[in-house]
């Protein structure tokens, strides 16, 4: 996949190099698309260095090779996996510490839609966010595909969450997976809906700019303010007499750039603690639409526009 100015093209590439070691290669099948694919393709978020210039975050696919080195994973494999970049090709090659058999009972489709938006819901809530029973959590964009996780997340380990989103639809979506209150974020300033909820002990937020006030009003005593996104700006005004008497931290999150030894360690905690619920359908991703790789400009389109009810997954191969 590459780009001609802003519009994305499917195209011959150079043969992929032989897995490395601690490497295996995958055929992908379907790749997910996240927000980081538009501002990537917008010039605005450059892959980490040493990493494939191709988009993708996220696959699903089977193992065609193993590097020297990887016990876990044979040929035949099918998988989903957790990537840098590189995703929107047939194959790509990676850490074999970021790949995750499927869940028990998940398609290839499904799988492509789980690492990034459950590897980031984990992160940002259980180890950045250090949630802990009895806290309670609010969540920006709790309609967006890894604000759906996050709720689905709190409920599933009983702690309470409080949702913003764009509409009564989205509000309501977010109710049925388990958000326990709601605010429509063009209704004005959510501080008071919230600081009358309670507060929140942990605020997991893809605006930015445009809510740390009014996040700073609303975190608690001893509160985590986690950072995931910028989709309201960069620049604003903190105020350190609120954050130093309340002793609140604000924490920026990242996955992209982490290592695999990093990644490795967030993709073994949802092993553990997030296949077993959805092999019990305890939790579920959920997939707005799957788009044909050659269809890439459209799909983009479609999340560009917040049109999008969850995840949005490309298929590249059978
Ligand atoms: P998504 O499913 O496309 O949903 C994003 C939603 O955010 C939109 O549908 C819209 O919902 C809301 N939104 C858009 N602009 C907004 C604004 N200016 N203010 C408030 N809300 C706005 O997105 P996603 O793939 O789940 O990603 C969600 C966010 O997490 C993105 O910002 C992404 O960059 C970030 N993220 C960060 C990391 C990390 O490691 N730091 C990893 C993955 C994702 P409404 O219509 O309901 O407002």
């Amino acid at each position: 996949m590459h780009f001609s100015g802003q519009q994305a093209r499917w195209q011959e590439t150079a043969e992929l190099d032989p897995p490395r070691p601690g490497e295996v290669q995958l055929r992908v099948a379907y790749a997910g698309v996240n927000r980081a694919d538009l501002m990537q393709r917008a010039g605005h978020y450059p892959p980490p260095p040493g990493v494939s210039d191709i988009p993708g975050l996220e696959v699903s696919g089977t193992v065609i090779g193993v590097g020297a080195n990887v016990r876990s994973l044979a040929a035949g494999d099918e998988v989903c996996a957790l990537l840098a970049g590189g995703g929107y090709a047939e194959k790509v090659n990676v850490d074999a510490r970021q790949v995750l058999p499927l869940p028990r009972g998940f398609s290839l489709r499904d799988g492509a839609a789980l690492p990034e938006v459950f590897a980031t819901a984990w992160l940002n809530l259980f180890m950045e966010g250090n949630l802990q029973p009895g806290e309670r959590v609010l969540l920006h964009a709790g309609a967006s595909s890894v604000g759906r996780a996050a709720i689905q997340l709190c409920r599933a380990f009983d702690r309470p969450c409080f949702v913003t989103a764009g509409s009564q639809a989205k509000l309501d979506a977010c109710a049925a997976l388990g958000a326990d209150e709601g605010f429509n974020r063009h209704d004005g300033s959510f501080v008071d809906a919230v600081k009358a909820w309670g507060g929140a002990d942990v605020i997991v937020d893809p605006v930015g700019a445009s809510y740390l006030p009014d996040n700073q009003r609303v975190l608690n005593a001893d509160g985590r303010l986690v950072l995931i996104g910028l989709m309201g700006g960069r620049h604003a005004e903190l105020d350190m007499g609120r954050m130093l008497v309340k002793r609140q931290r604000l924490i920026g999150s990242t996955l992209r750039g982490k290592s695999p030894a990093a990644k490795g360690e967030i993709m073994q905690a949802l092993y553990t603690h997030v296949w077993p619920l959805l092999e019990s359908a305890r939790l579920n991703i959920q997939l707005d639409r799957c788009w044909p790789i050659e269809e890439v400009n459209d799909a983009h389109a479609c999340m560009e526009q917040n049109a999008n009810a969850g995840k949005l997954v490309l298929h590249i191969s059978a």
